[in-house]
């Protein structure tokens, strides 16, 4: 079947420029690009003053199954995914059990397979069960499909043990994806240790909880030659240690939620506990750092960190709700409200984060729109407007500090393999 992306506005992730031009796809396969492309009884999908973008891909997602079906599963999370833009998602370890070995892997792709409605790239752990002890199998879960290793949730604490983790890894040519956390200095905090915390009275988890951390992976990624990937980082020092680690040659990349762009730790005021994720927010000097980190290219990578976790879950006390927020369905909107519309980013950057950057860091396909490349795209309206309401999103939770708010800049198309799954705001599938 033939379809024709018509009058859009192409975003090239390359030059980081955009282009009016037509797409044309054959059987799942990108055949032409051209400023004008006879229709030939193709099915149009018109994009005038709309972005045609490489397919988005979040490279830290937590979909919950095996193991914890009643918060999110392959089949609820892969459709938040559509709805939010995204035509691939990786996805972090920390199910039960925790993919620690090839069979966990092997599994998770065939849920993929028969339930998935975008693609799915397993990240799987450093150590087994993520205790931080024993390294995991790395070669027979590289061949499974993992792309990634990552002990995401918990902190691998031993230097030791990171330091043989990072060096197998760069073995296999895998990608460590490090949580950045001292659990000793993190201690049990429910929030951004600081001005808030003391006026709340809850415990706080100073920056250096995390910037210890960053700063000890970059140092034993410098020493073993592994590429590092930081996941969330959320504050000014540890993006000052990896624009530091970067000039000295450092193979390290980094990402950022938009709830650590958009949120700050005043936003906890009121105890809403979809505001209480790890790393917690911070303040707004770490947000403007953080700003500025993306735009000067120190942060590569926008991920969502989606977090999901039940109504019940959340209804607790502060300091007992767990940590984690859905961010799959509002990360574009945010992304262009929060960055493209005040000038931090321009559009065409934005999407290189939320693309082909992910893309390289993990070495999988997509990022680019070029002929002969699988026809995994996304269409934004720049203009379409949408108060945030979690009622209808196709995650199974709804835990998003985000309730009420106005965004403007959406996605309205998700195609992956040339399939169309979401179109004008609703799943096709
Ligand atoms: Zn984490
Ligand atoms: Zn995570």
């Amino acid at each position: 079947m033939q379809l024709l992306i018509k009058g859009g506005n192409l975003v090239n992730t390359e030059k980081l420029t955009i282009e009016k031009a037509d797409v044309l796809i054959n059987d799942g396969v990108i055949t032409a690009i051209s400023e004008q492309l006879p229709i030939n009884g193709a099915e149009v999908i018109e994009a005038a003053d709309k972005l045609v973008c490489p397919g988005l891909i979040d490279m830290h997602v937590h979909l919950r199954e095996p193991g914890f079906e009643a918060k999110e599963t392959i089949a609820t999370g892969t459709r938040a995914a559509a709805m939010g833009g995204f035509t691939a998602v990786a996805c972090m370890p920390n199910t039960n059990p925790i993919v620690d070995n090839a069979a966990v892997v092997r599994s998770i792709l065939e849920l993929v397979r028969a339930e998935g409605v975008v693609k799915v790239y397993p990240i799987a752990a450093i150590t087994k069960g993520s205790k931080g002890a024993e390294i995991t199998e790395m070669g027979d879960l590289k061949e499974a499909g993992a792309i990634a290793l990552s002990d995401d949730g918990q902190p691998v604490s031993d230097s030791g043990v990171m330091r043989r983790g990072m060096q197998y890894a760069h073995m296999l040519g895998l990608p460590v994806i490090s949580h950045s956390e001292d659990k000793s200095l993190a201690a049990e905090g429910a929030m951004h240790e600081g001005y808030y915390s003391t006026v709340l009275g809850l415990k706080g988890i100073p920056a250096a909880a995390e910037e210890v951390m960053v700063a000890r992976d970059i140092l034993l990624a410098e020493n073993t030659g592994c590429r590092l990937h930081l996941a969330h980082i959320s504050t000014a020092g540890s993006v000052e240690l990896v624009r530091q680690a970067k000039r000295r040659g450092v193979k390290v990349t980094c990402e950022v939620t938009p709830h650590h762009f958009t949120l700050t730790d005043a936003d906890v005021v009121g105890y809403n506990t979809a505001t209480k994720v790890n790393p917690p927010l911070r303040t707004a000097a770490d947000v403007a750092a953080v700003k500025e980190g993306l735009a000067d290219g120190t942060i590569d990578v926008i991920a969502t960190d989606h977090a999901p976790h039940t109504a019940e879950e959340k209804a607790v006390e502060y300091q007992y709700a767990p940590f984690g927020l859905v961010g799959l369905e509002t990360a574009v909107g945010l992304v262009f409200t929060e960055l493209v519309a005040p000038g931090v980013l321009t559009a065409a950057q934005a999407i290189a984060k939320l693309s082909c950057m992910p893309a390289a860091v993990l070495a999988v396909p997509g990022g680019k729109l070029a002929v002969g490349e699988r026809a995994d795209i996304t269409i934004i309206d720049p203009e379409r407007k949408e108060k945030v309401d979690p009622t209808g999103f196709a995650s199974k939770s709804k835990n998003s500090p985000f309730v009420g708010r106005v965004l403007k800049g959406l996605p309205v198309v998700t195609m992956v393999n040339g399939k169309i799954v979401m179109k004008d705001r609703r799943l096709t599938i």
